[in-house]
């Protein structure tokens, strides 16, 4: 039977979300309804709200949200979860049937991206479809069993609700993608949620130096909190060169972009010494585009490296890092904004679009 919930629905050329009720759909072969116990509010879901993710306009209206833990409640045929299951659900599917997943590389699964599909419909019978399939801003969502990962955690719901976006996109970026070794300097641009993770895990990964470039003064402040060394105000200085001065005039071993704009791209790579690993993990639009000299591209040695949601294997990486959330390695609860109700959606976006709040999330 379809199910009547609440969801955040984003509508074409509308910069709010609605809440209103949806009639889910019956899960499908291969597929669970999960209530969503907390979801984090992700900035890129802000940037998917504002129309610039080049998701066609007859794709709307949306309910967006990638990052959650809940409950299996529903099951279709064959599904592999059971009802009554914890689950963590991620933007990234695991089909393990594909070339990439079968070549190590779950990040580039075959399923990821794929056309957003149709999970219920409105009051009005329009259908509502799920970029990024998983749809976590409602009550319930109905989602692939490839996309959700059982979880056996005391931890916090809150906490949880982090794992599948920040998280992994910043903690993997350094220890999956960059593998960051003890004494490496490292340069954080941006520190938004997957920023402030990044400095995280540099700092238990063992890196000497860990510089932290970030406009607001709020968020340098945390950064200097959770193990940033050193702190740039990119208005107030010029960032290549305290970076070189921090690092015996080399440049940083590292330098990982979290900022989500081509000047955080372009600081990143500047600012990373010959020889070193530049880390992307974010994008601005579909379209954006991103120069850089081929000379020191092709000779200077600098590996550029993609972070789809830091090259992540979900089943491996809660080994690797809930642990680390668990025993205080890092600190999770610093990453947490306010916790709302769905009803304040409206709240909940404000704190995201405004910055004021690391992850804003959502439960209850
Ligand atoms: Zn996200
Ligand atoms: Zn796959």
């Amino acid at each position: 039977m379809p199910t009547t919930v609440q969801a955040a629905v984003a509508h074409a050329g509308e910069r709010e979300f609605r809440v209103e009720e949806l009639e889910l759909r019956d899960p499908g072969p291969g597929e669970v309804v999960v209530e969503i116990d907390a979801t984090a509010f992700c900035y890129s879901d802000w940037i998917a709200l504002r129309g610039d993710t080049g998701l066609p306009g007859d794709a709307y209206p949306v309910v967006l949200g990638h990052s959650a833990v809940g409950t299996v409640v529903e099951r279709g045929a064959g599904a592999r979860h059971r009802v009554g299951r914890r689950v963590l659900i991620t933007a990234t599917p695991e089909c393990g049937r594909c070339f990439w997943c079968r070549a190590g590389r779950v990040d580039q699964c075959a399923q990821l991206f794929v056309p957003p599909p149709v999970i219920g419909t409105l009051g009005d019978g329009r259908a509502v479809r799920a970029p990024g399939a998983s749809a976590t801003y409602a009550e319930r969502t109905v989602i692939r069993d490839i996309q959700v990962f059982p979880v056996d955690s005391g931890l916090p719901d809150p906490w949880l609700a982090m794992f599948g976006c920040g998280v992994i996109s910043g903690m993997g970026a350094v220890v999956n993608v960059a593998e960051v070794r003890p004494g490496a300097s490292v340069l954080v641009v941006g520190c938004g949620q997957v920023g402030l993770w990044m400095i995280q895990a540099a700092r238990a990964a063992g890196a000497e130096v860990i510089v932290a470039v970030e406009r607001l003064a709020h968020r340098r402040a945390l950064a200097a909190r959770l193990g940033a060394t050193h702190v740039l105000d990119p208005a107030a200085c010029d960032v290549e060169e305290a970076v070189r001065d921090a690092t015996g005039g080399r440049g940083a071993d590292h330098g990982l972009d979290a900022g989500g704009s081509v000047d955080s791209v372009r600081t990143a790579f500047a600012a990373t010494r010959l020889g070193g690993v530049v880390t992307l993990t974010s994008y601005v639009t579909r379209d954006t585009t991103v120069e850089f000299p081929l000379f020191d591209l092709a000779l200077r040695g600098r590996d550029v490296r993609s972070s789809q949601s830091g090259r992540l294997d979900m089943r491996r990486d809660m080994r690797r890092f809930l642990p680390m959330l668990e025993h205080g390695v890092v600190d999770a609860e610093a990453m947490l904004g306010r916790i709302r109700p769905l009803s304040a959606m409206a709240e909940t976006l404000e704190a995201a679009r405004s910055r004021a709040e690391p992850t804003p999330v959502i439960a209850g």
